[in-house]
């Protein structure tokens, strides 16, 4: 049973890598007049409140975009992202990836969403139900293969696994290297977490092995609590598009060691 909730990580420095990538990347795709596909595999709800009792509890929004949003250009599209969904929810809000793109793409672009856990998935469709994006409660990768290629046929995957389910770690090489035969041309960007442990390497070195023209990002910052697991954040984009490098070389230089 899935029990992982993103209200309690919303907006930390993880998603600060994340979601700056993602809105980078959706902008990119956006200069061209063409109509483009946007798939995630892994939701979450969408929209986050940082001021909740969930999101105070961890204090991960404090020491993530709280800090960060002084890092970026105030036309940086993180930000313009941001900005909108505040103007829209309030202050406090933090829109999650499923937001992000519904608020960077145009009418003419198609989103598709996968959540399983039936809370989240809910809360999902209350909160991007206006914006006309397909929401399944459905295995994410078995949507995104079912939906490759999607039509447009220009686009964005994103994968972001809670990782609760150890076995992701073995299977998420196999789904990509699935996916990419049949989607070649669509930029496939997966997440994951640098742990102490080092439970990552593995999966690393097979997409790696798999991948080897893929852009591999990687950011280190110190645990938001002492015991916990995690000291990074990590971007793996199969298909980058051109001149991301510039974006991540200048996030590489604001974030905390
Ligand atoms: N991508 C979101 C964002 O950045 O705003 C956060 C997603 S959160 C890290 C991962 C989500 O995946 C959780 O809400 C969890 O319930 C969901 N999930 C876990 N396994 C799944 C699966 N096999 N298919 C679809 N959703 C899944």
């Amino acid at each position: 049973m899935l029990s992982y909730q993103h209200i309690y990580h919303a907006g930390n420095l993880a998603d600060v890598q994340k979601h700056a990538l993602l809105a980078w990347m959706l902008e990119y795709l956006t200069q061209k007049d063409k109509p483009l596909s946007y798939i995630e595999t892994h939701a979450g709800r969408g929209l986050y409140d940082l001021g909740s009792d969930e999101a105070l509890k961890t204090g991960e929004a404090q020491a993530g975009i709280d800090l960060a949003e002084g890092w970026f250009p105030a036309d940086h599209p993180y930000i313009q992202r941001l900005t909108e969904c505040r103007a829209m929810f309030g202050p406090r809000a933090y829109p999650g990836s499923p937001m992000i793109a519904a608020l960077g793409l145009r009418e003419t672009d198609t989103i598709h969403l996968a959540e399983l856990h039936p809370q989240e998935n809910a809360a999902l469709k209350a909160n991007l139900g206006d914006f006309g994006a397909n929401i399944q409660k459905r295995d994410g990768f078995e949507m995104a293969l079912a939906l490759t290629p999607p039509t447009p046929r220009r686009g964005l995957l994103l994968i972001d696994p809670s990782y609760e389910v150890k076995d992701d770690y073995l299977t998420i090489p196999k789904a990509l290297s699935q996916i990419a035969r049949k989607w070649n041309v669509g930029i496939l960007a997966l997440w994951y977490p640098i742990l102490q442990s080092g439970a990552h390497g593995p999966m690393l070195t097979a997409l790696a092995a798999q991948f080897p023209d893929a852009l591999r990002h990687e950011l280190r910052f110190p645990p938001v609590r002492e015991g916990h697991k995690m000291i990074g954040t990590g971007m793996f984009i199969v298909n980058p598009p051109y001149g991301i490098e510039t974006e991540t070389k200048r996030l590489s230089a604001c974030f905390p060691t």
